[in-house]
C-alpha cells in the first residue's frame, strides 16, 4: 500500500532521515501517524522511533531547523520538536516487559521488532522505514495494513497479556473502534471482558481522556456500547448501567433509557461537535433510575430532570472532568430539558416563553438541539409531529426576544438602585423588592422600562413602610 505524504511532510522527513544517516541511527516513522496516513485522517504529529538514543537524534535533527521548539525528557528517553505546523517525538527503540506484580514495564534498548512487539494494536505497529537503502518501504510485521482494510482492532501479541500489561489498552480499543467505525476482534474483545476489573488500577485522568475522545467520535453510541458490552462501563460509570433495561409490571413497560439515551447522544452529534453539549445528551436522563416510579397509569419518572441535574456534580468530580463553566452549562440543560417539551403541550403564554428565554439566556438553542435529539420514537409521523411543535416554539422564541430582549436580559432596577434609593443595606427586603420586579416583568405585568420598575419598587417598599431618601 502506497502512503501519499504532503510536501511539507517529505521535506520534514527527509530532514530527518539525512540527520539519522549521518548519526548512523536507523529511524522510522512509527505508530499512530502511519496509521492514520494509510486511513486517510488529517495528522499534525508524528512518532520517530531510532535504534540507539532519540535524544541525539532529535538534537541532530533540530539543528537542521531555524527555531523549533524543543524539549527533551531525560527520564524517559524522549524528545520533542514542535515545527509551526507539525510535531515530531523522538524515541530510542526499546523491548518492554512487564511483571506479574508491577505496573510499570522494565525497560531497556531494543531492536524495531521489540518496539513494535510492544504496541498495542496491529493498525498502531506499522513502521516506514526513514533508511537510506530503503527509504518509504512499510514494514508491517503482524497484518496491520490488512487489518486497517478490513475494519480489525486486534492485539499483535497474546491479547490477555496485551491488557493485563496494560489495562488501559482495553479503552484504547474500544476508543478506535468508535473513533475509526472498526470492529474488535472476537478473541480482543473476549480478553476485554474477561480483564475488564483490571481497569481499576488505571488513573481516572486516562480513563476520561478516552471516553472524551468515545464522546467526540462520529458515532459515540458505538464506544458506549461496547464499554457496556465489555463490563468496563459497569466499573466506570455505574450510573449509565442503571439506565439499561426495560421493565414491565401488568403488561406495562417503559422504554430502555439506556438505548435511549445512547440514541439522543447519536442524534446530536450530528448536530453539534461540542463535547459539552454531547455529554449534556448523554446525562440528561440520568436522573430516571432513581425517579423511577410504577403508577397507576404506569411508569413516572417525576421530577428525574431535577435529580438528574443534581447528579451532575457528583460524575463530573467522580469523572475527573472540569468543575466549572461547562459543568455548569451540563448541569442547567439537563434541568431544563423538559421545558420546551412542556411548551408544546399547552397555550403557550408570552410569560411562558420569557421565563424559559430567562433561564436558558444564550444556551437556548442548544437546549432546543438537546430536545430535538431527544425525539427518538420510531413512528414517523409522530416526530414530524414533534418537530413541527417544537418549530412552533422556535418561532415564538424568536418572536419574544424581538419585542422584550430577555436572553442577557438583567432586570432595569438593581440591588444596588434599591439600597441607594431607600438608603438601606443589604438585607432580605432587597431580594424581595429585585423579585418581584423581575417576576413582574416575566409575567407580563409590568413592561420591561425603567419607570415602570421603578414604580413598582416605590409600592413594594411602600409595603414595608420604606421611604426614599432625599
Ligand atoms: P491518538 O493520537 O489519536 O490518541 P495514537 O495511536 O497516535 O492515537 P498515541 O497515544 O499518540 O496514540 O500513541 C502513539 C503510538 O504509541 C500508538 O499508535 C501505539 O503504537 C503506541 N501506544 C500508545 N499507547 C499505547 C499503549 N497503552 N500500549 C501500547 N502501545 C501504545
Ligand atoms: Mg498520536
Amino acid at each position: 500500500m502506497h502512503v501519499n505524504f504532503t510536501d511539507r511532510e517529505l521535506f520534514i522527513f527527509k530532514k530527518i532521515a539525512h540527520a539519522a544517516w549521518e548519526s548512523g541511527l536507523p529511524s522510522y516513522l512509527i505508530g499512530g501517524f502511519v496509521r492514520d496516513k494509510i486511513i486517510g485522517r488529517p495528522t499534525k504529529d508524528a512518532d520517530i522511533v531510532c535504534l540507539g538514543d532519540g535524544i541525539e537524534l532529535a538534537h541532530k535533527v533540530s539543528e537542521r531547523f531555524s527555531n523549533p521548539t524543543v524539549s527533551y525528557f531525560k527520564n524517559f528517553g524522549t524528545a520533542h520538536i514542535r515545527l509551526p505546523d507539525f510535531d515530531v517525538e523522538f524515541v530510542g527503540a526499546r523491548k518492554e516487559s512487564y511483571q506479574r506484580d508491577s505496573r510499570k514495564p522494565e525497560v531497556e534498548p531494543g531492536t524495531l521488532e521489540d518496539d513494535q512487539d510492544r504496541r498495542d494494536f496491529t493498525i498502531n505497529a506499522l513502521a516506514i522505514s526513514l533508511n537510506k537503502d530503503d527509504f518509504g518501504t512499510m514494514i508491517d510485521p503482524f497484518g496491520g495494513l490488512a487489518d486497517i482494510r478490513n475494519g480489525i482492532i486486534r492485539t499483535p501479541m497474546e491479547p490477555v497479556k496485551t491488557f493485563s500489561d496494560d489495562p488501559l489498552r482495553m479503552m484504547r480499543a474500544i476508543r478506535f473502534a468508535a473513533q475509526l467505525g472498526f470492529t474488535i476482534e472476537l478473541q480482543t474483545f473476549e480478553a476485554i471482558k474477561a480483564d475488564a476489573d483490571r481497569i481499576r488500577i488505571i488513573s481516572q485522568e486516562r480513563v476520561t481522556e478516552e471516553l472524551n475522545k468515545i464522546m467526540l467520535s462520529p458515532k459515540p453510541s458505538v464506544g458506549w456500547d461496547l464499554l457496556f458490552k465489555a463490563r468496563l462501563l459497569q466499573i466506570i460509570f455505574p450510573q449509565m448501567v442503571d439506565l439499561y433495561g426495560a421493565q414491565t409490571i401488568d403488561g406495562k413497560g417503559h422504554k430502555d433509557n439506556f438505548y435511549h439515551t445512547l440514541q439522543v447522544l447519536d442524534n446530536i452529534s450530528t448536530e453539534t461537535d461540542d463535547l459539552w453539549l454531547r455529554w449534556a445528551a448523554l446525562l440528561h436522563d440520568i436522573g430516571k433510575p432513581p425517579t423511577k416510579k410504577f403508577e397507576e397509569d404506569g411508569w413516572t419518572f417525576h421530577g428525574h430532570e431535577v435529580v438528574g441535574a443534581r447528579m451532575v456534580p457528583k460524575i463530573f468530580t467522580k469523572l475527573k472532568l472540569p468543575l466549572n463553566e461547562k459543568m455548569r452549562y451540563v448541569q442547567k440543560l439537563v434541568a431544563l430539558h423538559l421545558r420546551p417539551i412542556s411548551l408544546t403541550k399547552e397555550n403557550i403564554t408570552d410569560s411562558a416563553i420569557r421565563r424559559l428565554l430567562f433561564d436558558a439566556g444564550d444556551d437556548i438553542e442548544d437546549l432546543m438541539k438537546l430536545c430535538k435529539a431527544d425525539i427518538t420514537s420510531k413512528n414517523k409521523l409522530k416526530v414530524k409531529r414533534y418537530l413541527q411543535n417544537f418549530e412552533l416554539v422556535e418561532t415564538r422564541l424568536a418572536e419574544v426576544e424581538e419585542s422584550d430582549k430577555i436572553r442577557n436580559w438583567q432586570p432595569p432596577i438593581t440591588g444596588e438602585i434599591i439600597m441607594q434609593t431607600f438608603g438601606i443595606g443589604p438585607g432580605r427586603q432587597v431580594g424581595i423588592i429585585k423579585d418581584a420586579i423581575r417576576e413582574a416583568i416575566l409575567d407580563g405585568d409590568i413592561p420591561n422600562s425603567y419607570e415602570a420598575a421603578y414604580n413598582l419598587m416605590l409600592q413594594k417598599a411602600a409595603e414595608y413602610n420604606l421611604q426614599p431618601i432625599a
